[in-house]
């Protein structure tokens, strides 16, 4: 008779002991219901031994009720979550959720019951009920996600289900998935890149830990040439997983694995409905998947025969999770590689310090493609100082930027305006009393979007209609909007240039797989000449006639005085510019700043990218930052103010004196209020060489939190 150590999910409890019952068979790893109290939950088995005879009557322990029918979870994920919840201080449960993904995915059957339009409406429907049909076009989901699609009660699905407007439909959850073919469509690869890809491929066949480095400039191949280690791994019956920083790129990189492989790739993402996730999981964990592509939250899935991880734009800071279990995707990707023995490729046209210094102490590899494939050049960057050539007033656009824009459009190419500010104006006042709108859950202002008529708060979503009058003193027509976001300057174009076809592409247009489609369809057939956007079309797309790159506040970035300001500014601004002549025609890029001067500034426009780097590596090891020492952030939060502060001093005064650690704070956090709850911090700054993990569990365990006071731990924190 044998015993079960197990992990609960949903529970905040530890590993948790119980008895393996008569002919159930578990492992390791086993995907297990247990009891806990009066519940059943799911959990996996992390230990299994035998009874010893004195405790096989021991009747304090409970039984195990069922085994799921799915493949244990592998070792070397076991050890990933281990090093996970070791590293970044989190419980171990939290991790193995992410692994499990829901944990619907285990259960019910192998069939889902799914809903759609069947095409007839019988007799009248209401209003509601008929924008509701419409909303969903031929969608199809389960009645909660066909709700949320139209934005209705549940019960309004269920009574068109019941008038016979929308029918289930079963859907199998073990319907093969097709199977990539690396032979399908093969590049011709220029000399550089067939030497690039001969040592992925002698990476993937010698099945070990291999970290590289894939550095190229924009539009140099690198996803061609990772592409060759995907067909590779494919080849010899091993799974890849390729991580994006963003759902919005799985679309443009779905249609491209198609053109390279003659199917597409599973994606992985917060997206998914939940037969697509399920039907997603199962594949993947009987190993039938051999290709994701996924956001960060697919590193933990339990592939049992991962042949090769990619990591697509690795610099992108979206690959820090900061929620939940506060991990870094690319590290995480590092250490998956490490216990499952295979290479890990880290593709950037802009890597981050921390990978460059990797390189430098020769632990990844660095693999360089250092031109544009084929005709395309780099393009011409140049500054517009906006002291100098300042925009009319109540513009943005500075005339040297302007006479651009209509060069272009005579050429009939494409002008890209960045602008990393979704909505109308970040700000609204008041002019005759100075009111500013601030959310009243968050330390932010409230953001106008014009295209729905609200203000909203960026951070926790709350919205209001957009006021005619000012709240405090009355006044009408007293209302100003402060400072440029997107939208604003789609007017400004509107206006320059009423013939031009132009395209707002943020967040908040582009919200759906289809809505990326859309706008890559158009941008294709000509029908966008000018696209004003977020960093959302930063990234991933290739659109040959598009020429003209502006970026109208590059200053933006390097508000705010974060250890990365600069060098994040020039990854954006090397992203975006990355869009400017791709193809066979010459691309130029103009950026507006009040400060030309600023060594981010200049990097850009000489091209001088390794100075740049040189010197704020520098700048780093002088101030002992990462990747020369480490940070870590301890955040406490409450609803009530007095609650925070008061544990947040009490964390403060219990802080031991560790020679290589110094604590700052607690002070007001960067958010000091998010979402309705005050939050403090205290900031960890250690050596390199320190166990500063071992140190802050040890500090914090032997603390009390009162109740409704949350405490999280965000080691190598990126928001300064
Ligand atoms: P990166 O990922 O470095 O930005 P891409 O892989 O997207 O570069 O390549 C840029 C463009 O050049 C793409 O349209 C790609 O299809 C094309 N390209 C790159 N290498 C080749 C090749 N060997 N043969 C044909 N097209 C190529």
């Amino acid at each position: 008779m044998s015993r079960a150590r197990v992990i609960v999910l949903n529970s905040a409890l530890g590993p948790l002991d119980y008895r393996v019952p008569h002919g159930m068979a578990v492992e390791p790893g086993s995907i297990v219901v247990a009891p806990l109290g009066p519940r059943q939950l799911i959990g996996v088995v992390w230990e299994a031994d035998r009874l010893a005879t004195e405790e096989v009557g021991d009747n304090r322990l409970r039984n195990l009720m069922a085994v799921a029918d799915a493949p244990p979870i592998p070792a070397p994920l076991r050890r990933l979550i281990e090093w996970t919840a070791d590293y970044y201080l989190a419980p171990l449960a939290s991790v193995l959720r992410m692994a499990l993904s829901s944990t619907s995915a285990l259960e019910g059957g192998k069939t889902i019951i799914e809903y759609r339009a069947t095409g007839e409406v019988p007799g009248r429907l209401t209003p509601q009920r008929e924008q509701a049909l419409d909303r969903i076009g031929d969608r199809q989901g389960l009645i909660r996600e066909l709700a949320a699609i139209a934005d209705v009660s549940d019960g309004v699905i269920r009574g068109l289900v019941k008038v016979g407007a929308i029918e289930g439909v079963s859907v199998d959850l073990d319907t093969p998935y097709p199977v990539p073919d690396p032979n399908f469509a093969p590049p011709d690869l220029s000399s550089v890149q067939a030497d690039v890809a001969s040592i992925l491929r002698q990476a993937i066949g010698a099945e070990a830990f291999q970290p590289f480095l894939l550095d190229g400039v924009t539009g140099s191949g690198k996803t061609e040439v990772y592409f060759e280690a995907v067909a590779a791994a494919l080849a010899a019956g091993k799974q890849s997983l390729v991580l994006l920083p963003e759902i919005a790129l799985t679309e443009p990189f779905l249609k491209r694995f198609h053109a390279r492989f003659g199917t597409e790739p599973i994606p992985w993402h917060s997206g998914l409905r939940q037969s697509q996730r399920r039907r997603a999981w199962r594949a993947i964990a009987s190993g039938e998947a051999l290709v994701t592509v996924g956001a960060r939250s697919s590193l933990f899935l339990p592939y049992p025969k991962l042949g090769l991880i990619v990591i697509d734009e690795a610099h992108e800071t979206s690959f820090k999770q900061e929620e939940g279990v506060h991990y870094h995707a690319r590290d995480v990707a590092v250490m998956r590689g490490r216990f499952e023995r295979c290479p890990v490729i880290l593709a950037s046209a802009t890597p981050a310090i921390e990978t460059r210094q990797q390189v430098a102490l020769g632990r990844y590899e660095e693999l360089k493609l250092p031109a544009r494939y084929g005709a395309a050049e780099m393009p011409a960057i140049e500054a517009i100082d906006l002291l100098a050539e300042q925009p009319p007033r109540g513009r943005w656009l500075a005339p040297r930027l302007v006479k651009a824009i209509e060069a272009t459009l005579e050429r009939k190419e494409q002008a890209l305006l960045f602008l990393n500010r979704r909505g109308y104006a970040p700000l609204t006042l008041c002019r005759t009393c100075g009111h500013r709108f601030q959310c009243p859950n968050c330390t932010a202002w409230m953001v106008e979007h014009r295209l729905i008529a609200r203000l909203a708060c960026h951070h926790c979503g709350h919205t209001l209609p957009t006021p005619r009058a000012c709240p405090e003193c009355d006044s009408e027509d007293s209302l100003v909007a402060c400072g440029p976001g997107v939208e604003r300057i789609a007017d400004e174009v509107a206006a320059l240039f009423p013939e031009a076809k132009t395209a707002v592409v943020t967040s908040d247009t582009i919200w759906s797989p289809a809505k990326a489609a859309e706008f890559v369809n158009r941008m294709e057939a000509g029908d966008i000449d000018i696209v004003v956007g977020t960093q959302l079309v930063t990234k991933g797309y290739h659109f040959p006639n598009l020429t003209l790159v502006g970026v109208v506040d590059a200053d933006l970035g390097l508000e705010g005085g974060d250890l990365r300001a600069a060098e994040r500014s020039f990854q954006q601004i090397c992203q975006v510019a990355g869009r400017a002549g791709r193809g066979e025609k010459p691309g130029t890029v103009l950026i507006q700043t009040h400060s030309p001067k600023a060594p981010v500034m200049r990097a850009l426009v000489s091209g001088d990218a390794d100075s740049f780097y040189a010197a704020e590596t520098e700048a780093r090891r002088e101030a002992g930052a990462p990747p020369f020492g480490r940070f870590a952030a301890i955040i406490v939060s409450s609803e009530d103010k007095d609650a925070a502060l008061e544990t947040a001093r009490a964390v403060g005064r219990a802080a031991p004196q560790v020679e290589a650690m110094q604590v700052f704070g607690p002070a007001p956090a960067p958010l000091a209020m998010l979402r309705g709850r005050h939050r403090f911090r205290l900031l960890v700054h250690a050596r390199r060489a320190l166990d500063v993990q071992d140190v802050i569990r040890e500090w914090l365990g032997a603390l009390e939190w009162p109740a409704r006071v949350r405490v999280v731990v965000d080691v190598d924190p990126y928001n300064f």
